[in-house]
């Protein structure tokens, strides 16, 4: 049999996070809003209304473009895109065509592992940017009335449609990639990188549940060896990262099943149908000539001025992959950690902000930084204990009521041995629901910790004497029991004790 090669390029769009329309003052924030209320005679196609530039749209598409590594356009210009469909007023949307705001980008994404755990980072790829435009979107349509019962508008008399044109003229960022994805887990660490991405500039909440990052899959397969690509369907509605990876994987093997067959792929649109897991063939292919590109007569062309650029550049965040490779190559953390903890921004920006509380502490109170290292330290807390706590209520970062100062001064608190792992993971437990300070939940809790020697060596006076058998065959050769033993005196200080103290105390008095 033949072996076929996958071919992909993703077409994403994404909204940009902007307070008013691309074209019109009314507000971008419609999640909550009743249908048509945030409309006006522009989102809305009166005749006669003028657009207007968002002037924040564009330095939010700029900065993007910058992120992706895209040459930033000296002119711009942007074009109608003629089509008719119900939730279009216009017949046509702002878009751009010949001269977008930004090309020739790329983003790097680990090819070998699970996208974002790479072990070995370094493993990566780069996937070409062909361009990233500026457009508007388009309303929503609703349908109904198929249902039993649902007589609102139907009468009774079959489906209906309303429309809602709310989301008409929201500023959209698409992003275009060259046909450069080799797989669909590589689709899928593509765009989890860009979501990263857009996510670290807050240009876009870049949600694709929520419709705010959409993703259009163009998909081939040509026998491995051939050079020339095979004709390629495009896959739309993929509204998450488990539908764009079904829908290709269903898409690359009805392919080549079909060539396996003898027959043609042809070029069509086709709809992800996420109930019965198929793509299902929506159009036959449109080219862009059906579109009538043409320069939108109601906006000027623009000239994006150098120092401008210069400027939005200015404003670049870390991103994530120089974040990782910060954590690793100045911190020495280990690439898994630093990878979860540059995952998301508010996380890396809360794991910075405890490191550097915790090294002011440690240096202040003259303590000696265990052999650990204070990054891996508050690394560890974070990726562990917090992600634990946040994972069981279900809680983001923004949501997480222990500051990081706060954190940091647990973790200095564990240091200077006031309180050991365990009396500090419980302190953090309650700390993540009252959000009170490590040291008032310590004394309220009791958690301190016990380093007095004459109170540990009573608890392993009292531990011992309650298990003479154990404590008889730890003496006669069995050392492995040890640990054990520890565990037991640990008890009798109600998990207070300073372990290294007790361990001290036990082998003495084992040995005496
Ligand atoms: P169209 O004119 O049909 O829109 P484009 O050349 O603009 O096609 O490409 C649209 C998207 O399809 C891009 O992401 C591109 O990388 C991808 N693409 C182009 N050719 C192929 C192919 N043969 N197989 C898979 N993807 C492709
Ligand atoms: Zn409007
Ligand atoms: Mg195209």
């Amino acid at each position: 049999m033949t072996t076929y090669e996958t071919i992909i390029g993703l077409e994403v769009h994404a909204q940009l996070r902007t307070q008013s329309k691309m074209f019109c003052g009314c507000s971008a924030d419609y999640a909550a809003a009743a249908p048509n209320t945030h409309v006006c005679p522009v989102c809305m196609a009166l005749p006669g209304a003028l657009p207007v530039i968002n002037h924040t749209a564009v330095e939010k598409t700029i900065l993007a473009g910058l992120a992706l590594n895209c040459t930033i356009c000296e002119h711009a210009v942007f074009a109608r895109k003629n089509y008719h469909y119900a939730d279009l007023p216009k017949g046509y949307q702002i878009s751009q065509y010949e001269l977008p705001f930004c090309r020739d980008g790329w983003i790097e994404v680990e090819v070998e592992n699970k996208p974002g755990f790479s072990e070995k980072p370094g493993l990566s790829k780069r996937i070409g940017i062909t361009r990233a435009h500026l457009e508007e979107d388009t309303g929503k349509l609703v349908h109904g009335g198929s249902e039993a019962g649902d007589t609102r508008l139907s009468q009774g008399r079959g489906s209906y449609t309303l429309v809602d044109l709310n989301r008409a003229g929201v500023p959209l960022l698409e992003i275009v990639t060259e046909p450069d994805i080799r797989s669909p887990e590589e689709a899928r660490a593509y765009l989890v990188k860009l979501q990263q991405i857009l996510r670290y500039l807050g240009v876009s909440s870049a949600d694709m549940e929520r419709g705010a990052m959409r993703c259009e899959a163009n998909v081939s397969v040509r026998p491995v060896g051939q050079e020339k690509f095979g004709t390629k369907v495009e896959v739309k509605n993929l509204n998450s990262f488990k539908s764009v990876k079904l829908a290709l994987e269903y898409e690359v093997a009805r392919q080549i099943a079909a060539l396996e067959r003898g027959e043609r792929v042809v070029q069509v649109t086709m709809g992800w149908d996420e109930e019965r897991g198929r793509t299902v063939v929506q159009r036959t292919k449109e080219s862009s000539d059906d579109y009538r590109y043409f320069p939108e007569p109601d906006l000027p062309p623009l000239v994006v001025d150098r120092a401008w650029v210069d400027e939005i550049r200015s404003r670049l965040v870390e991103l994530p992959d120089a974040k990782i490779a910060r954590y690793v190559n100045e911190l020495s953390l280990d690439p898994r950690d630093a990878q979860l903890l540059a995952m998301d921004r508010g996380v890396a920006e809360y794991f910075e902000a405890t490191l550097a509380t915790l090294r002011n502490q440690v240096s202040r109170r003259n303590l000696v930084s265990s052999a650990m290292g204070d990054a891996k330290i508050a690394a560890n807390w974070i990726t562990g204990e917090l992600f634990r706590l946040m994972n069981a209520a279900g809680a983001g970062i923004e949501a997480v009521k222990v500051a990081p100062a706060a954190l940091a001064e647990l973790l200095g608190l564990v240091a200077a041995g006031q309180v050991n792992q365990n009396g500090a993971k419980r302190a953090l437990g309650a700390m993540f629901v009252t959000g009170q300070p490590a040291d008032q939940v310590i004394r309220e809790l009791g958690l301190a910790q016990v380093s007095d020697a004459d109170a540990l060596a009573q608890a392993v006076t009292d531990a011992l004497a309650k298990f003479p058998a154990e404590v008889a065959r730890y003496r006669g050769g069995e050392e492995k029991i040890f640990g054990w033993l520890l565990g037991q005196v640990m008890r009798e200080t109600k998990g207070k004790g300073n372990p290294a103290v007790v361990r001290e105390l036990l082998e003495k008095s084992l040995r005496g």
